[in-house]
């Protein structure tokens, strides 16, 4: 499920996306990062914000996102400086977890969460909005689709102003790791080697991202100009 804080109205501007770089920079015009050291974990919801329930399972989004971000540390800890934002059942203010992630310089910041919507809907999602976060998107989609075959269907990637999306100064992406309101995937979701596989499929998309770059995820998508997101904007 999303958090608040969503936007419309973007618009497009002229110019080319510069070098790739590390290090903060307030549009992220510019293409993805490569050779980064350090991994930024948000695991989403917690504490009071509960995140999307499953009514078949039980399960409760905030608890799956923090299993999976602990997962990803373990994971990552050899290769990369792993941060989490919340390493227990802690409500932590969106803001203020975009304040954290500006704190990092050579850094990405991957958020996990899990979708909610009508009860046919099925599969992984990541929400990308700065174009020096696009291959990471592509890469992480990519990925869950290929690595953790299931009865799912590929959501995509979609391109979104959201606060964790825009706010960041560093490269940030948002993945929705399969729908909690799907019956057959919330039974999946419940399983620990499902949500391993799921582990290992974001893993390996950061590490092709910091070895790699952007080189083989296409063209950059264009620069788009719009304000940071904030908490007043339409809620999703
Ligand atoms: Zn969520």
């Amino acid at each position: 499920m999303l958090p608040e804080g969503t936007g419309e109205g973007l618009e497009r501007t002229e110019g080319r996306p510069v070098v790739a770089a590390v290090g903060r920079d307030y549009w992220g015009h510019r293409a993805g990062p490569r050779g980064f050291k350090t991994i930024i974990l948000d695991a989403g919801h917690g504490g009071k914000d509960s995140g999307a329930p499953s009514k078949s399972t039980g399960l409760l989004e905030k608890n799956l996102t923090l299993d999976v971000a602990k997962r990803l540390r373990t994971e990552l800890a050899k290769d990369f400086h792993v941060i989490l934002m919340r390493s227990d059942d802690t409500f932590v203010e969106l803001d203020e977890r975009v304040a954290r992630a500006n704190r990092q310089g050579d850094a990405v910041l991957v958020s996990i969460h899990f979708n909610s919507g009508p009860g046919y809907l099925r599969g992984p999602e990541t929400y990308f909005w700065r174009v020096d976060s696009h291959g990471l998107a592509l890469r992480l989609q990519r990925a869950l689709t290929q690595m953790c075959p299931g009865p799912m269907t590929n959501r995509g990637l979609v391109r979104r102003r959201l606060r964790l999306t825009r706010n960041p100064e560093i490269p940030c992406v948002l993945v929705e790791g399969g729908y909690l309101s799907n019956t057959a995937e919330a039974r999946l979701l419940s399983k620990p080697a499902y949500r391993q596989c799921l582990t290992i499929a974001i893993a390996s998309a950061i590490r092709s991202q910091a070895a790699l770059g952007d080189s083989g995820t296409g063209p950059l998508p264009p620069p788009l100009t719009a304000p940071p997101s904030r908490a007043s904007d339409r809620r999703e």
